[in-house]
């Protein structure tokens, strides 16, 4: 298998996997999506709450603001040694929020939200939790563990995870008659017009719509749109949660784990056929 990567910053990744199947990248980016872990607002404690907004609101809003995520230092609730319905350090981040509007209207964002930990915060100090009015109070303290997406979408580190197969376009050989209408109708501009001939100006940009070869008065087409069976196109965005490409390497981990633990299961049942 080959990988090369084709764009990469903090929360975006964009890779060329070859020499891949289909089993293979869908089950790495099902496993992105619903099985990496990150951190979220799991319980929150009102202390005092006199805005508009119900509690049960305001808990939903929490969990739904992603956080920074350290793996390294937090273990599952289910995985953790205390067994503790509540939690202890090794599995739980406090964190509070305090906050009046003392000279009118408010809003409150969650850059107000103060962690015990400054490695767990909110991963955008603009996300905005509540809006109060004058004199109003919002006080609680909230508790965050690891989780998985496939129990809330809280937990689901991207926001985009999903691949596509990489194009192959054939492009007329001889020159076209007066006709643009090809590049003209491609939503994503793959093409262009070099010399009177079509030419490709972003390949990777194609996803296969197919309404160039639609587009093109000539049928059959000169024009070709076609995919390589064995190569893909992957594009992770990540919450912020964690980095893009640690996903991906915790997505591989966890699917080696499942494979593993299939292959234990089948040792097993030899033993005991035997
Ligand atoms: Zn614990």
């Amino acid at each position: 298998m080959k990988i090369e990567i084709l764009e990469k910053n903090d929360i975006s990744l964009r890779i060329v996997v070859r020499e891949a199947d289909v089993p293979l990248m869908n089950a790495l980016r099902r496993i992105a999506l619903a099985e990496v872990p990150t951190m979220a607002i799991e319980e929150v404690v009102m202390i005092e709450n006199s805005s508009i907004l119900q509690d049960e609101i305001i808990a939903h809003r929490l969990g739904l603001t992603p956080l920074k995520t350290d793996l390294n230092s937090y273990n599952l609730p289910e995985e953790c040694e205390c067994k503790s319905e509540f939690g202890c350090p090794q599995c739980r981040v406090t964190l509070t929020l305090d906050a009046e509007a003392k000279e009118g209207t408010k809003t409150v964002y969650s850059g107000e939200i103060v962690s015990e930990n400054p490695d767990v915060i909110p991963v955008s100090d603009k996300i905005p939790i509540i809006k109060l009015a004058k004199n109003q109070k919002l006080k609680l303290e909230a508790y965050a563990r690891l989780g998985r997406g496939k129990t809330h979408a809280k937990w689901q580190p991207t926001s985009v995870c999903a691949y596509k197969y990489f194009p192959q376009i054939t492009t007329p050989t001889e020159k076209c008659e007066d006709c643009t209408k090809c590049v003209d109708v491609c939503p994503k501009k793959v093409l262009s017009i070099k010399d009177a001939k079509v030419d490709i100006r972003d390949l990777l940009a194609c996803n296969l719509c197919m309404d160039c070869v639609e587009a093109c008065p000539k049928k059959p087409s000169p024009l070709k749109i076609d995919w390589e069976k064995n190569a893909f196109i992957m594009s992770i965005e990540s919450t912020g949660a964690l980095p893009p490409e640690r996903i991906l390497k915790e997505a591989t981990k966890t699917l080696g784990k499942q494979l593993e633990e299939i292959e234990e299961l089948l040792k097993a049942e030899e033993v005991e056929a035997q």
